[in-house]
């Protein structure tokens, strides 16, 4: 538990004047945790001469897979592109429709309209904010093709009721596992549920090569089919132009994208990998201690771990409601950023946004949960680079702002 004594340390008049960090502290919101060994394998990388797709993102993908107990692992430049070639592996396209969560990222949507598909949106569980397996199953129609579930937050989604109706009605599953790389259900990875599993390693996640991602999947036909898209769609033996046994003839074999992953961010990733665990106890350890610092504020906290799964603590969500506090989420964010506290948002509800309103006409009122907690919700710093005086500035900042 990090030492903060947050009531004690909130009192006289000045602490009500003086932010409770300076300006030039601003607490950044995800910021990453980088160390020497990223800065001393980028610079091999960079003097090597190897910049692209080459050894490190081979060592990378062996490295994850083994980590995730998976059977194959493809690399990429984003969970974008994995969910997009997913869809696109999985045979999705024109006439189907995907199931997902209302709250999530736009790309889980996007990436599905990419692929000429249709995005259909399920409500969340108010508790775990995670996809209603029986939303879902009302959602099925004859076009249905897979569901996309989001592991919200690193909390695992109900895998035993979403697997239970995929087979029922022949869908698949491609799982959007941006929070989710340490999670796990029942023993059991999350993204190897699904026939294809898609991770993020973007800046803020739980670890990152800045900018990239990873598909998980279950055979080797799926596997081949990924790396081809992932490059232009030339063929497999393409990928050995990246080796040094001289000049081969490349074939393209289908219409790909340019999504391949380069050594430089798989430098990183290497590293961020070995320091996986480490960091995960370093954010469920400030996790424990936000969820007992305000457990007597007027403010709605995280479900506790479900049993038999392991979060992956990517986000710790607190929801405002005015009714409770006086207080608008959009004023609770002001004022923590006059305190210099960073925070954000996970997410507004998909059917805000007006792209999506004109396309499909949908309405936010539709997913009534995902449309509260997205008016409701601020997610706390909760990266593993916070010290304990940083923590304990966030704590002292929510009882501030919400006892002005
Ligand atoms: C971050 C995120 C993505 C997209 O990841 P990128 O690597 O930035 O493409 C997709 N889904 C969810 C839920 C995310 O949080």
């Amino acid at each position: 538990m990090v030492s903060t004594a947050a009531s004690a340390t909130v009192s006289p008049a000045a602490d009500l004047v003086a932010p409770v960090r300076s300006s030039e502290e601003f607490l950044i919101f995800g910021a990453p945790l980088i160390c020497d060994e990223e800065e001393r394998e980028i610079l091999s990388s960079l003097r090597s001469g190897w910049l692209g797709t080459g050894p490190k993102v081979a060592q990378l993908e062996r490295e994850f897979r083994d980590y995730k107990e998976a059977p194959y692992a493809v690399a990429v430049n984003s969970c974008t592109a994995a969910l997009h070639l997913s869809m696109l592996a999985a045979g999705i396209g024109p006439g189907d429709e995907v199931i997902t969560t209302a709250l999530t990222f736009c790309a889980t949507v996007n990436t599905i309209i990419h692929a000429g598909a249709r995005p259909v949106l399920a409500d969340v569980d108010p508790a775990t904010f995670n996809i209603d397996p029986q939303d879902v199953a009302a959602k099925i129609t004859s076009r249905t093709k897979a569901i996309v579930p989001v592991h919200f937050a690193g909390r695992a989604c109900d895998m035993d009721a979403l697997a239970a109706i995929a087979q029922q009605h022949g869908l698949m599953i491609i799982e959007d596992c941006a929070h989710a790389v340490e999670t796990t259900y029942k023993g059991r990875q999350a993204g190897t549920f699904g026939t294809f599993g898609c991770f993020s390693f973007y800046v803020t996640k739980n670890m990152t090569t800045g900018e990239g991602g990873m598909i998980l999947t279950t055979d080797e036909k799926h596997a081949d089919r990924l790396k081809i898209l992932a490059l232009h769609g030339m063929s497999k033996d393409a990928w050995r132009r990246f080796s040094d046994d001289g000049y081969k003839h490349y074939y393209v074999v289908e219409c790909g994208y340019k999504y391949n992953m380069m050594d430089i961010q798989a430098a990183i990733g290497i590293h961020q990998l070995r320091r996986i665990e480490k960091n995960w106890e370093r954010r469920q350890e400030i996790w424990a201690t936000y969820q007992n610092e305000f457990a007597g504020l007027p403010i709605g906290l995280p479900a506790q771990p479900d049993d038999g799964t392991r979060h992956a603590y990517h986000l710790y969500t607190v929801l405002i409601d005015p009714e409770r506090t006086n207080l608008t989420r959009d004023q609770f964010i002001a004022d923590m950023t006059t305190e210099n506290i960073g925070v954000g948002v996970h997410y507004q509800s998909i059917p805000v946004h007006p792209y999506y309103q004109e396309r499909f006409g949908w309405r936010p009122e539709d997913n009534p949960y995902s449309f509260r907690i997205g008016q409701q919700t601020v997610s706390l710093p909760l990266s593993p680079k916070l010290t304990d005086r940083d923590v304990a500035d966030v704590v002292r900042a929510v009882y501030k702002v919400l006892h002005r």
